[in-house]
């Protein structure tokens, strides 16, 4: 029995996970894969105070960790299948065990959003992909595609023209999303091309990646280009296959909360990412996850 999971070690998760173990709660936190979550595939956060030179995501993620250990959080390795909170103890079901807790974090965070174009699915891994840190090595020297126009296409594009040789930034409207520094930057970078009014129709290719049929919006004009690797940022979904139907949730899967990090359902609170909030950033996710401590407080009181 534990007095706080946390669910997902991402920014959120692990400064909430802190807070609460550091309160003398015994916490634990569940997480699938590395903890860090997308932070951990950023290579570099330039708007995280303390770091002026900026700091590589995983790096900054790993001392989140740490820290979490210094205070004695317990790990648990694993999907989250479910989450029961029919009881006033909640139950968490990991692989096939189930933890019981008094009260519960969500901080499962979202996951790239897929355009649902021709091949999509069946080329995952095999030239498209959702995380230039992840997968930019392999496009050493090759030409790739870009989808989107928000900070993270913008960002990602940056990254890949470091090794790429070319990048062309594809979006469907006539002006980006993202931020007036990233745009700046991007503009100035010689290997980087932005398309606009321009959607991916449909990617080409047997074993991999050799081509996309794009389109233009205004024209309608359909062009094939050869291309071997497509790099999608079209924005994200919430992690919420686990969630209990009666957690309220907005009409994307976000879950609503109040301004104390609480949820529909006594004891059970969510931060970062996978809570309906204006604003998704690495520090915006360690306020929510600081901010949930005096809820949680206040519910055992
Ligand atoms: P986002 O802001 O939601 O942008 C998604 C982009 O994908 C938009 O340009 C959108 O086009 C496009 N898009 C969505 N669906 C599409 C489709 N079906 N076909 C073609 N294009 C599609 O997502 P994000 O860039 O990943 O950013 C998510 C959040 O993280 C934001 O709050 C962002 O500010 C934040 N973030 C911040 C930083 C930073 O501060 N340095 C870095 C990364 C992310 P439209 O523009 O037409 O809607």
């Amino acid at each position: 029995m534990y007095d706080v999971l946390v669910i997902g070690a991402g920014p959120a998760g692990m400064t909430a996970a802190i807070y609460a173990a550091r309160a003398g709660y015994k916490t634990a936190m569940a997480e699938v894969g590395v903890p860090g979550g997308q932070a951990a595939t950023t290579e570099i956060i330039e708007n995280y105070p303390g770091f002026p030179q900026g700091v590589a995501g995983p790096d900054l993620m790993y001392k989140f960790f740490e820290q979490t250990q210094t205070f004695g959080v317990e790990m648990l390795y694993g999907y989250v299948e479910s989450l029961d909170c029919s009881d006033e103890v909640k139950k968490v079901k990991i692989g096939d065990s189930i933890y019981e807790s008094k009260a519960v974090v969500i901080a499962s965070g979202a996951k790239p959003k897929t355009l649902g174009v021709a091949n999509e699915d069946r080329m995952r891994g095999r030239g498209v992909s959702y995380c230039a840190t992840c997968d930019g090595f392999f496009f050493k020297d090759k030409d790739v595609l870009v989808v989107g126009g928000g900070d993270t296409a913008v960002e990602e594009a940056m990254y890949l023209t470091k090794m790429c040789r070319k990048v062309t930034l594809i979006h469907r409207r006539d002006q980006l999303r993202a931020n007036r520094t990233a745009q700046n930057r991007a503009f100035a970078n010689e290997k980087l091309e932005i398309v606009y009014n321009t959607t991916l129709e449909e990617i080409i290719g047997e074993d991999k990646v050799t081509a996309v049929r794009l389109k233009n919006k205004v024209t309608g004009e359909e062009t094939v280009m050869d291309i071997n690797g497509i790099f999608i940022f079209a924005g994200y979904l919430p992690n919420n296959d686990f969630f209990p139907a009666e957690l309220e949730v907005d009409k994307n899967g976000y879950v609503l909360t109040d301004e104390k990090m609480q949820t529909n359902i006594p004891g059970v609170f969510a931060v970062g990412d996978v809570r309906k909030k204006a604003l998704r950033q690495v520090t915006t996710a360690v306020g929510d996850g600081g901010a949930v401590i005096s809820a949680i407080e206040e519910y055992f009181a």
